[in-house]
């Protein structure tokens, strides 16, 4: 066996490792590889920074667990292998009647990366994370322990791999319940607005009406213009005519030598964006592809930030502190020149997640991608990073690729209690880096 380099989506780390693909959930795990120290299952690789990734280990591929185990049409439970693709359940489930209860922002990620992030999509206000739709799911452990876990079964170790980052074992199968839809489209509504006080009455206005709410925020605005955006708001349609749709996907077609976002093209395409519509409130009903997925119709659009790559910074602010941490964090990064085009705010409601590292908590969360500009940007996380923890909030590590120890044992105080479930021979670059003492 030969160590390969394995990436992320941000594309700024890579490790390398060895690769041994699973393609049977009833064998056990296999014996660890002499190269390799420990194991770390791997999905889609759809995480932007080393929480999917094990330098010097072993990554367990689950992509070839693709398969439907059974689905219950009448109730809408599915049972499936953790790595079949949210795009091939949709496949399956929506000229049925049925949707994901929870999805993040693209389709291409598997069952058991949506259960060890315990994704959050659009919906979070209403039905909280992924996780809370998991009836039961089974935990391949390195000792051959095969653990049927649910709400009510072997309840800690469920508790531990919602959100477990990989660690507690691999997942080979989940059961998930599904919600029923009458039509694959949405009743969407846009709304331009002014500032954060306007995004903060548009959620009070919206949260209770409308299952689907967030906004993209112009992160150059400054002043008067801090914190405007496009709201968007919607409603799985009701049943009536379909309309054909026809998916459309480009491929972004190389990467460019360097990043193609600087503060220029940010300015002016965040203010031709916000500006994008003529009215300020619009109404459309869409697909559910272009609504929930909007980047998924340029494949490899990750290469667009060149061959250094970039971070994402999300993190999520208690309601209390919320608005004025946001407030801050956005003038930073308007000062700073950086910052990109998908900039994404959102309330987060208080369903509580069976997880015990789940990200989300009630209050504000804030997502950015950032091209990798070495060390100015990492002076400017430091300053988001400060922000963000005399806030009391914490940063996702989905997306993370070099939030400091301490932020991760601050943020998330249950990570004593959930490492007492990871399995002794599994291991990620990102656990090992927040346990750092830093
Ligand atoms: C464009 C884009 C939009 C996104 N939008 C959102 C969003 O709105 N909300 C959100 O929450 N996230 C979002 N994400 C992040 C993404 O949903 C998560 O990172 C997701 O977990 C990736 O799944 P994956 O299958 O690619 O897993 P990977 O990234 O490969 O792995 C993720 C984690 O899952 C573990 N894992 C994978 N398979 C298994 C298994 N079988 N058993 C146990 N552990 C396993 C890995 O060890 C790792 O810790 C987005 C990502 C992208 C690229």
């Amino acid at each position: 066996m030969t160590q390969q380099a394995l990436s992320s989506w941000g594309r700024v780390l890579t490790s390398e490792q060895s690769l041994i693909s699973l393609t049977d959930r009833s064998n056990n795990l296999p014996n660890l590889p002499e190269m390799a120290e420990n194991f770390l299952p791997y999905g889609n690789g759809r995480s932007y920074g080393d929480s999917c990734l094990n330098s010097g280990g072993a990554a367990l591929l689950c992509r070839s667990l693709n398969r439907f185990i059974n689905f219950d049409t009448v109730n809408g439970v599915l049972s499936c292998e953790a790595g079949v693709l949210l795009a091939e359940i949709l496949t399956l489930v929506v000229p049925q009647g049925w949707f994901l209860p929870v999805t993040p922002g693209t389709r291409f990620v598997t069952v058991g990366g949506a259960i060890a992030n315990d994704v959050h999509g659009k919906n979070h206000h209403r039905t909280g994370t992924f996780g809370r739709h998991i009836l039961g799911l089974e935990l391949l452990r390195s000792d051959g322990q095969r653990l049927f876990c649910a709400p009510d079964q072997n309840q800690a170790y469920f508790a531990a791999t919602i959100g477990g980052l990989g660690l507690t074992g691999v997942i080979s199968y989940a059961q998930l319940q599904l919600q029923r839809i009458r039509s694959p489209w949405v009743s969407t509504e846009t709304i331009r607005y002014d500032n954060l006080d306007d995004f903060f009455e548009l959620c009070d206005a919206s949260d209770q009406d409308y299952e689907y709410t967030v906004s993209w925020v112009d992160c150059a605005g400054t002043g008067k213009r801090l914190g405007r955006g496009l709201f968007m708001r919607g409603n799985h349609a009701p049943a009536g005519e379909l309309k054909n749709y026809q998916s459309k996907t480009r491929t972004f077609p190389l990467v460019p030598p360097i990043s193609m976002i600087n503060a220029l093209t940010l300015k002016a395409f965040n203010t031709a964006y916000y500006y994008k519509q003529i009215p300020r409130q619009s109404r459309q009903i869409q697909h559910y592809e272009p609504f929930f997925y909007p980047l998924d119709g340029l494949l490899e659009w990750n290469r667009m930030y060149g061959p250094r790559g970039f971070y994402q910074y999300q993190c999520v602010i208690p309601t209390a502190t919320g608005k004025a941490a946001i407030t801050d964090l956005l003038t930073a990064i308007a000062n700073s020149g950086m910052g990109s085009f998908l900039a994404v705010l959102k309330l987060c409601g208080d369903v509580k997640s069976p997880g015990m590292l789940s990200f989300p908590l009630p209050g504000v969360s804030l997502a950015l991608d950032f091209p990798n500009r070495g060390a100015k940007l990492h002076q400017l996380f430091e300053r988001l990073d400060t922000i963000v923890s005399q806030a009391g909030g914490r940063l996702y590590p989905a997306k993370d690729g070099r939030m400091p120890g301490s932020l991760f044992r601050s943020g998330y105080q249950n990570w004593q209690a959930f490492s007492t479930y990871i399995d002794p021979q599994f291991s990620s670059s990102f656990w090992r880096r927040v346990m750092e003492d830093k």
